[in-house]
């Protein structure tokens, strides 16, 4: 049991943590969003603890985010990463205001053009190679030779299509534990699927009749 004081009854007390929807309204759009309240087992009334009303914040922006679909903080802090670039030069590269990146970890909400542009480059690293050759010039010779170098790397760990990798991430996030096997069976039904409802493929991969059945190597 978890023990704090509550104001209410006074005293030390035990408290349950509870979720509550709770209403907001953004750029004049009302939302439901799930906040995470403690509430005190003796009396019945809201307690508030440290760290909660941080953790609140940080969950409506993500779930903001996710009902905007817009990018999260993280995968902005991943595209620095997996590119191995300062925050200034992405910003650049991606044709924003050298501060953009900057203000978007700290907090500031992407609009949805920019948003889709970030969501793009970590998806592709062919979309992000683009994006560098275009801007090169306006980064130093230094963050590019660097930020090149980790696109060809990812490029080569990457040799499957974009939509491919779509999918198999789709599937990662959707399924608890995909076996390299079911991924294989998987990919072929969607495949046949695509092919079913829309009279083209999904993506430009083509399996290969293996002694187990299809498979892309
Ligand atoms: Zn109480």
């Amino acid at each position: 049991m978890k023990h704090t004081y509550c104001t209410n009854c006074r005293k030390e007390t035990t408290y349950t943590l509870k979720k509550q929807g709770i209403r907001k309204v953004i750029k004049d759009k009302e939302y439901t969003f799930l906040i995470t309240v403690a509430v005190c087992n003796e009396c019945g009334e809201e307690i508030s603890l440290p760290g909660l009303l941080d953790l609140n914040i940080k969950e409506i922006d993500s779930q903001y985010r996710e009902k905007e679909n817009l990018i999260t903080i993280e995968n902005i802090n991943r595209l620095l990463k997996i590119y191995d670039i300062g925050k200034g030069p992405l910003a650049l590269v991606l044709g924003f205001g050298e501060v953009t990146i900057k203000r978007y970890l700290d907090g500031q909400v992407p609009s949805l053009e920019y948003s889709n542009i970030m969501k793009k480059a970590l998806f592709s690293p062919d979309y992000f190679y683009k994006k560098l050759q275009e801007n090169k010039n306006k980064i130093t010779p230094a963050s590019y030779k660097k930020s090149q170098e980790a696109v060809n790397n990812l490029q080569e760990l990457f040799v499957l299509s974009d939509k491919m990798r779509q999918v198999i991430a789709y599937l990662f996030k959707e399924l608890n534990e995909v076996t390299p096997l079911m991924l294989q069976k998987l990919l072929y039904l969607i495949q046949g699927t695509s092919y079913a409802l829309y009279d083209h493929p999904i993506f430009i991969e083509h399996s290969q009749a293996w002694v187990h059945g299809p498979v892309y190597p």
